[in-house]
């Protein structure tokens, strides 16, 4: 089935087109939240996370201690590298059993990643979106969604890829900067994913 990977920067609006593609029909797997799922859930990645960051990574009840898994790897790039090499192969793994299960007539399915170019799960996709939008909107969304201040939002940006360096991978880009229709820029991807899906099953037959 053909793929598209979506990304863009915290607060740049991905998740928001995403639940416009999932209006026309289209499902959209959310990486970061199935990540999130299977880190309680996955017995082999629970396993690895434990041997990695202790079993305090853990608590009784199974939930996961983000306090102390964020403690370890919020500055500390190796031990972010390690948690990341843990939890991507799981994801990927998650992806293509939720792929699986969707009916072969859905034309393409959304894959959407905030490290979709920084993981290498681009490689996965045929082809890729790159949401942006400009950094005050992007501060000034966030700060309102989670109730943070400038600096918080502006220490989780410096994580990311700059929109610079992922433009350079992405294929196709919505900008979401609050003057241009996002529905109407949704609405031609659509378009050319419905004809590009046609085109892949056709060499496929
Ligand atoms: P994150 O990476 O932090 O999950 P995201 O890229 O998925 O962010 P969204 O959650 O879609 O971004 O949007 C961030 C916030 O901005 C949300 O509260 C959303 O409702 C709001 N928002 C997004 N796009 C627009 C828009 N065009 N107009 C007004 N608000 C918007």
């Amino acid at each position: 089935m053909y793929k598209v990977g979506i990304t863009g920067g915290i607060g740049s609006g991905k998740t928001t087109a995403c639940k416009v593609f999932e209006v026309l029909g289209i499902p959209v797997f959310y990486a970061d939240t199935v990540a999130k799922e299977i880190m309680c859930k996955d017995a082999v990645l629970v396993a690895g996370i434990k041997e990695a960051f202790g079993s305090e990574s853990y608590f009784e009840d199974g939930k996961l201690n983000n306090k102390h898994i964020a403690g370890i790897v919020f500055n500390n790039e190796t031990a972010l590298k390690q948690l990341n090499a843990l939890v991507h192969p799981a994801v990927f793994r998650a992806f293509d059993a939720w792929e699986a299960s969707i009916p072969q007539t859905t034309p393409y399915t959304l894959k959407e990643a905030a490290l979709l170019f920084e993981s290498g799960s681009y490689k996965m996709c045929d082809t890729t979106i790159l949401v942006t939008a400009p950094y005050e909107i992007k501060l000034k969304r966030v700060m309102q969604r989670d109730g943070v201040s400038a600096e918080q939002v502006k220490a989780r940006m410096d994580k990311q890829l700059s929109d610079e360096e992922k433009s350079k991978l992405a294929n196709h880009f919505i900008v979401n900067d609050e003057q241009q229709s996002i529905i109407e820029q949704v609405l031609a991807l659509h378009q050319q994913f419905l004809k590009a899906a046609e085109g892949l099953k056709s060499i496929n037959i």
